[in-house]
């Protein structure tokens, strides 16, 4: 399986969070990619390319514009406002029947984020950017034909709206290239300026398995009947991100029926999730996709500081073979894993599993 990585996102180190009340070590490391990385070549899972450069217009198909300029120009504008150079922290947030964009950057920084984890520093956007062009390429490659690729992104993506950072996401990898998938049919990436009003012309399933529900990828194709989003996810009752996530939502307008979304109680261990997993697979295959995008996040592993979920080891490869059953070209996203010692293995399981079957 082709893995497409860039060392851009080591530009991206923020190096505190506020968390559980304390300010702590940023979650999101560098050394989390380079370990999959690592533990990809050891297994020997394929090819590993660079991203090629697609420019911003399949970012911005997705992504509001002004957004976009904040992303690339927050950091610089924040330091100049003599803010602090490890990153753009925002402490105000336009909640409920707040909602005028201010003109102060650290204002914005609130106005552009739902939460406290999504650290602008110094290499940001550098790094948002081409984990988005990872995610591209891969989508690239498997629309061409190689059957399936893995995106190694960081930062990851799925918890990032049209027009909001959070959950260490800034660009969202995953609904990008589906997207791209979903609408830019045949054209090719290098000669579509007016991408953004394509008429769709693929069915595209996403699936997101990370132990997070994906709220930013289900919001962006919410009222959309081309893209299927299914997630399982921790119960938002009990889990980030908490004001998405349930069962109930299943989309609106024209995308009624097309957001499924499976919570799950704490403690889920391997035959029970695989059982779930297995039913979401089967409402995939009923979409008929002609693309596959799949969220990878490993979290739900026993071991992780933020999920409640009790996969083992044994489940990953497991999972890949599962997904591998839809017998479709699809496209790997890395999203969430922050169990560091066994997120290499954990990652490499899957896809190892889907290509061996
Ligand atoms: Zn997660």
């Amino acid at each position: 399986m082709l893995i497409v990585s860039s060392d851009h996102h080591l530009q991206h180190h923020p190096e505190l969070e506020f968390f559980e009340g304390e300010l702590k070590r940023y979650h999101d490391t560098p050394e989390r990619a380079s370990i999959v990385l690592a533990a990809l070549r050891e297994a020997g899972v394929g090819p590993i390319i660079p991203p090629q450069d697609y420019g911003l217009t399949p970012i911005l198909a997705l992504h509001s514009p002004d957004y976009v300029d904040y992303l690339q120009h927050a950091y610089q504008r924040w330091v100049a406002d003599g803010g602090i150079a490890a990153g753009v922290y925002p402490d105000s947030f336009p909640v409920r029947r707040m909602s005028r964009r201010p003109a102060k950057l650290s204002a914005l920084a609130g106005f552009y984020a739902f939460d406290l984890t999504a650290i602008i520093a110094a290499g940001t956007w550098e790094a948002a950017y081409y984990a988005a062009q990872c995610a591209l390429t891969a989508a690239h490659r498997v629309r061409d034909g190689a059957g399936a690729a893995f995106a190694l992104c960081r930062p990851p993506g799925h918890h990032a709206h049209a027009d909001l950072c959070g959950g260490y996401c800034f660009l969202n990898n995953a609904a990008i290239a589906a997207n791209w998938l979903a609408s830019a049919g045949s054209v090719s990436l290098k000669e579509d300026a007016a991408l953004a009003s394509h008429p769709p012309t693929q069915r595209i399933a996403m699936f997101d398995i990370d132990f997070h529900h994906g709220n930013g990828s289900q919001d962006l194709f919410y009222e959309r009947s081309d893209v299927l989003f299914v997630s399982i996810h921790g119960d938002p009752d009990r889990q980030y991100p908490y004001y998405l996530g349930a069962a109930t939502e299943t989309g609106s307008g024209e995308g009624v029926g097309y957001t499924v979304n499976y919570p799950l109680d704490a403690g889920i261990t391997d035959d029970r999730y695989l059982q779930v997993l297995r039913l979401a697979i089967e409402r995939i295959a009923r979409h008929q996709p002609e693309f596959l995008v799949v969220s990878l996040g490993v979290d739900t592993f026993a071991g992780d500081p933020f999920g409640d979920f009790q996969l083992t080891a044994a489940a990953y490869p497991r999972i890949g073979a599962e997904i591998a059953q839809l017998n479709l070209p699809t496209v790997f996203i890395m999203e969430g894993g922050y169990a560091i010692e066994q997120l290499g293995r954990n990652v490499a399981g899957v896809l190892i599993g889907f290509q061996t079957k």
